[in-house]
C-alpha cells in the first residue's frame, strides 16, 4: 500500500541513496498550489512554499536513511509521495540501532527550527512580505510535522521511537506488540479527529497507521515463531551475524513449498530450485549462502 518505485520516478542519488518521486505528487501539488489564494501577492510563492517543504520532508527521509546506514543498516530509496515520505530502512535489529535510526528524522525537523527562524529574523530586517510570509508558514509547518511526527502512535516515529525503548525492556517481540496495540488506540483517537475536522487527509493517513499497526502484529508473530527455535551451528547472517533458526522457513519461489535452505543447501528440494540469495529470518536482509558460511578456527 505504501509507495514504491512503481509509479514513481527517479530524482537523483544521495549517498548511496535513490530518491524517488510518486506521480500522486504532482497532482496534489497542482492542486495545492493552484488552489490558495490571498496569502502572497503572486502565486508563486504558493510553489515555492510548496516546494519547500518538500524539501523539508526530504531532509527529514534522509536523516533516517543516513543514520540508519551509520549504525550499519540498509538503507537506499526514499519515495516521496503527498502523505509525506517513506525512507525504506532496515537497521540492524538492535534497540539502539533502531533508535537512532527513527530519532535522527525528527532531530533535522528540530535543527531546522533555529535556522527558519533565523531566516525570519533576517527576512523582517530587509526582505519583502512575500519572503516573510513564505517563511513562516513553512516554520510553523515544520513545527507541525515535528510534533505530528512525535505522537507515539507506531509505525509513526514516536512511536517507533517509544517501540526502540520498549525493546531495551521487554524485548523485541514484546515491544512491538505493546508499540502496534497502543498504535491501534492511537489511529482509533486519531480517526475521531478526522471526522470532528472532517479532514480527508486524516482519514486516510489514519488508515495507513492502522494497517502499519496490523503489519506491526504480523511480524511480530513471525519473529514469536522464529525466536525460540534451535539453530544452525556453522552459519550465521551477514548482516546481523544471528545463527538461522532450525527449521522449514524458506518458501521456494517456484513451487512454494517450505524448506530449511541451510540443509539443502539454498536448493528446493522439491523442484531442485536453486536461490542465489537466502533471507535472513531474524534481520529479514538477503545474502548468498556462502557469506553465511563462518569458516572453521585456524589450528
Ligand atoms: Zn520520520
Ligand atoms: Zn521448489
Ligand atoms: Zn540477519
Amino acid at each position: 500500500m505504501t509507495p514504491t518505485r512503481q509509479g514513481s520516478f527517479r530524482l537523483f542519488r544521495l549517498a548511496g541513496i535513490d530518491l524517488y518521486l510518486h506521480w500522486s505528487w504532482f497532482l496534489v501539488a497542482a492542486y495545492q498550489i493552484t488552489s490558495r489564494k490571498g496569502e502572497y501577492t503572486s502565486p508563486v510563492w504558493n510553489a515555492v512554499e510548496y516546494l519547500t517543504l518538500f524539501a523539508i520532508v526530504m531532509m527529514h527521509e534522509f536523516g533516517h536513511a543516513l543514520a540508519c546506514r551509520q549504525v550499519g543498516g540498509q538503507a537506499d530509496l526514499i519515495v516521496l509521495w503527498p502523505l509525506g515520505g517513506v525512507a525504506y530502512v532496515n537497521p540492524p535489529p538492535r534497540p539502539g540501532a533502531l533508535l537512532w535510526s527513527i530519532a535522527a528524522g525528527p532531530l533535522v525537523n528540530v535543527v531546522l527550527v533555529p535556522i527558519l527562524s533565523g531566516l525570519i529574523f533576517l527576512a523582517k530586517a530587509g526582505g519583502s512580505p512575500d519572503v516573510i510570509e513564505c517563511l513562516r508558514t513553512v516554520w510553523f509547518i515544520n513545527v507541525f510535522l515535528l510534533v505530528f511526527n512525535l505522537l507515539p502512535i507506531y509505525p509513526l516515529d514516536g512511536g517507533q521511537i517509544l517501540r526502540s525503548l520498549l525493546w531495551f525492556v521487554c524485548g523485541r517481540t514484546r515491544s512491538l506488540v505493546v508499540a502496534s496495540a497502543l498504535g491501534l488506540a492511537g489511529a482509533a483517537c486519531l480517526l475521531g479527529v478526522a471526522v470532528w475536522l472532517q479532514s480527508p487527509w486524516l482519514g486516510i493517513l489514519t488508515g495507513f497507521i492502522a494497517l502499519g499497526c496490523w503489519r506491526g502484529f504480523r511480524s511480530a508473530q513471525a519473529l514469536a515463531r522464529v525466536q525460540d527455535l534451535p539453530r544452525h551451528t556453522g552459519f550465521a547472517c551477514p548482516a546481523c551475524r544471528v545463527a538461522p533458526p532450525q527449521g522449514q522457513l524458506w518458501q521456494c519461489g517456484k513451487c512454494r513449498n517450505a524448506f530449511d535452505t541451510f540443509v539443502t543447501g539454498a536448493v528446493c528440494p522439491h523442484c531442485g530450485e536453486k536461490f542465489p540469495a537466502t533471507g535472513c529470518p531474524d534481520c529479514g536482509r538477503l545474502s548468498p549462502l556462502s557469506a553465511w558460511l563462518i569458516a572453521p578456527p585456524k589450528l
